[in-house]
């Protein structure tokens, strides 16, 4: 600092009501560089204040306060945040080391806000505490150092960076006479040996003594100026000396001179300290975490299930062809409610409609379908003489049902049009199997079918196997049409079931997609109701996403939930870190890294319970999965693939998704913290 810091007429007054009480009553003071003032005064004189003005801190209320060539009344914020990360070094009676941080690492802060990489600046504490006396305590906590030696990691912290003036609140106020006899000898031999600006608040003679010059203060005012009694001692000995020596390694760019664009704190140092603060309270941040994690679960598990789910149904639809149109008998809307009336088809399906519907134009082939009797028992009646229980799978339609493409392994399915006879699951059928025997041997075996009736008569139904296919199922069997008429035209005692009842839905292939407008309509003439593929996958795929939606914003809701958990949790560690904000910020933190700080934290906080979240929700997903394939499986519905699919859209989309989600819960926090006034959060307990 070339110039001399010069104060004029220096007023600072705070108003407690309609009164304005004076803390600095219009002070003189000119102090030279390298100079070494003590300033003393009793209890209220303005000693902290006049202190806090000089640090930039605080703004006076009038008069000026000039350092250097920078106007410290009239400068911005970004200017006196510049003037403290680069000019200046403060010393406070309690320490203020940063608690979490070891002394290597608090002596390291302000160049970590300087910028300067981890490990050359690591390299520059770790000379400069060997140089206090401290080069055995470098890996030490604030808690495991004493008083004297925590002071000395203070005075090192306020020397890193080379600054140009250091400021001291009552260094010594915390430390035994001795102890405070060692700092302040230290601090005199750094103001002699690098010619640093010191000016150090004490109502301690003594330590009074060590200065080059005695400012008392009274009532806001100077009262008198003295001379130290070491003075002569002294500046013949600075003479001696004259070269200023910076210690060696810090960077020339930390002067302003030759730094024009201001260096900052990286952002690899605001994740690390933010990480290092997220362990500090780890059952806090895991429960608050938590929220995001059942939110993130939601979400991942059922827009995976939807996804999943909706992509079965298409890849389904989508084997068994778009030309296929569903027919259904139409009901009559009735005019009374009466809800114990069977509803009666208008028309039935018989086997007769069946044929006007194959003579239709463009009408390919007509499979019916005829649901067996529910609880019906029935058992497949080997040539051996074996009777086993078996299951047929729904609707009989082999290549229909869902699950889509059932490999056919040897013979045929039961495919379409009017069939009969009997496809063995490939589990069915190795048991059926005799010595060297190969599926094909199967085809064609005459076997009978035995079907039980709730009240134990029971009838056999001769048939034979046609076909053995792939299938999950160890006891399913496709069964023909032929012998679905035959079970349940007996089971109900109508022999003329097919021609009063009729069907309970057919499948119309159309010649090609084409033809398909037209066979609808042609059907609806008939007074049936037919229903193409395409709309029912419209329909299929409208109520999906409708469910997903529904499903997300469950998710999305309880993300809500833990977004309030995260500002909570944020709001509460801005007040027990009150005073490290104040400390940062006095060391030269901005504004602007402390809001980075805050809001990387929430963000982490979100990220990490998204991560978690992703994990868990693909590991529900696969649970449900499993549940409903063992479901499906025992109901005889195979084939089926993945129900619960992460797409990577979903994956990072989770993950964004979780971080913006803490990111704007610590935006009010992080503003916050970044508002908040250094010296009342240096004052907070
Ligand atoms: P010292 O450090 O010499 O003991 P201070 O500079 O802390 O004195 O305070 C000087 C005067 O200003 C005191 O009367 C104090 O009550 C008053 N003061 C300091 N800070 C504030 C504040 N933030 N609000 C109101 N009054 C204050
Ligand atoms: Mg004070």
């Amino acid at each position: 600092m070339p110039n001399p810091i010069r104060l004029s007429n220096l007023e600072r007054h705070f108003m407690r009501g309609e009164t304005a009480v004076y803390a600095l009553h219009g002070v003189d003071l000119t102090i030279q560089p390298g100079e070494f003032v003590a300033l003393v005064g009793p209890s209220g004189s303005g000693k902290s204040t006049l202190l806090n003005l000089l640090g930039g801190l605080d703004r006076p209320s009038g008069g000026e306060l000039w350092l250097n060539s920078l106007a410290l009344h009239s400068a911005d914020d970004k200017q006196r945040t510049r003037h403290r990360r680069q000019q200046l070094g403060f010393i406070f009676q309690s320490f203020n080391l940063l608690p979490k941080l070891t002394a290597l690492e608090n002596t390291a802060v302000p160049l970590m806000l300087n910028g300067v990489p981890k490990t050359e600046r690591e390299g520059q504490a770790a000379a400069l505490l060997e140089k206090v006396g401290l080069g055995h305590r470098l890996h030490h906590y604030p808690t495991e150092l004493s008083g004297g030696e925590q002071q000395r990691v203070a005075i090192a912290r306020a020397l890193i960076h080379n600054p140009a003036l250091i400021l001291a609140d009552e260094p010594t106020g915390n430390l035994d006479s001795a102890t405070g006899a060692e700092v302040m000898a230290l601090l005199q031999q750094l103001n002699q040996d690098q010619s640093i600006t010191l000016i150090v608040v004490t109502h301690d003679e003594e330590v009074a003594a060590y200065a080059d010059r005695i400012v008392k203060l009274r009532d806001g005012r100077v009262e008198s100026e003295q001379v130290s009694r070491g003075r002569d001692e002294q500046v013949s000995r600075r003479k001696g000396k004259q070269v200023t020596e910076a210690h060696p390694g810090v960077p020339a760019a930390l002067t302003p001179a030759s730094s024009p664009s201001s260096p900052h704190l990286r952002f690899s140092d605001i994740l690390r300290s933010a990480l290092g603060n997220l362990r500090r309270r780890p059952v806090r941040n895991v429960l608050t975490a938590a929220g995001v994690v059942i939110g993130i679960i939601t979400l991942v598990a059922m827009v995976s299930f939807g996804v999943g789910v909706q992509k079965e149904v298409q890849r389904n639809f989508e084997t068994i062809g778009l030309e296929n149109i569903f027919v259904n008998p139409r009901y009559a809307e009735t005019d009374a409610f009466d809800p114990f009336a069977t509803p009666k088809p208008e028309r039935a399906l018989t086997p007769t409609a069946v044929r006007e519907i194959a003579q239709l134009p463009g009408v390919k082939v007509v499979t019916p379908i005829l649901d067996l009797p529910r609880g019906a028992n029935i058992a497949l009646l080997t040539a051996a003489g074996e009777s086993i229980p078996v299951r047929v799978s729904e609707g009989g339609e082999g290549r229909f049902s869902f699950g889509g493409t059932n490999e056919v392994l040897a013979g045929q399915g039961i495919d379409e049009g009017e069939t009969q006879g009997i496809v063995l699951s490939n589990q069915l059928a190795d048991t059926l199997l005799g010595p060297e025997q190969r599926y094909t041997d199967l085809i064609g075996q005459p076997v009978a079918l035995r079907a039980e009736l709730p009240r134990g008569e029971s009838q056999e139904f001769p048939s034979r196997i046609v076909g053995v296919r792939q299938s999950f199922g160890r006891r399913t069997i496709d069964l023909g049409l032929a012998e679905r008429a035959a079970i349940t035209t007996w089971w109900f005692g109508q022999p003329d079931l097919l021609e009063t009842e009729g069907y309970n839905r057919l499948i119309v292939r159309a010649e090609s997609l084409g033809s398909v407008t037209a066979v609808i309509a042609a059907i609806e003439d008939m007074n049936f109701s037919p229903q193409s593929f395409e709309a029912i996958l419209d329909a299929a795929n409208q109520v999906l996403a409708l469910l997903q939606a529904l499903l997300g914003s469950v998710g999305a809701l309880a993300l809500l939930v833990a977004a309030l958990g995260v500002a909570n949790t944020m709001l509460m560690a801005i007040y027990e870190r009150t005073r490290e904000i104040g400390v940062l910020k006095a060391l030269g933190a901005s504004r602007r890294e402390i809001r980075l700080l805050f809001m990387v934290e929430a963000g982490l906080i979100g990220l990490i319970g998204g991560f978690v979240g992703l994990i868990l929700g693909a590991l529900l997903g696969r649970l449900v999965d499993y549940i409903a394939h063992r479901y499906l499986i025992e109901e005889g519905v195979t084939g089926v693939g993945l129900l619960s699919v992460i797409p990577p859209w979903l994956a990072l989309g989770a993950l964004a998704f979780a971080a913006l989600i803490g990111i704007l819960a610590g935006l009010y926090p992080a503003a916050r913290a970044a508002r908040l006034d250094p010296v009342s959060a240096l004052r907070h307990e």
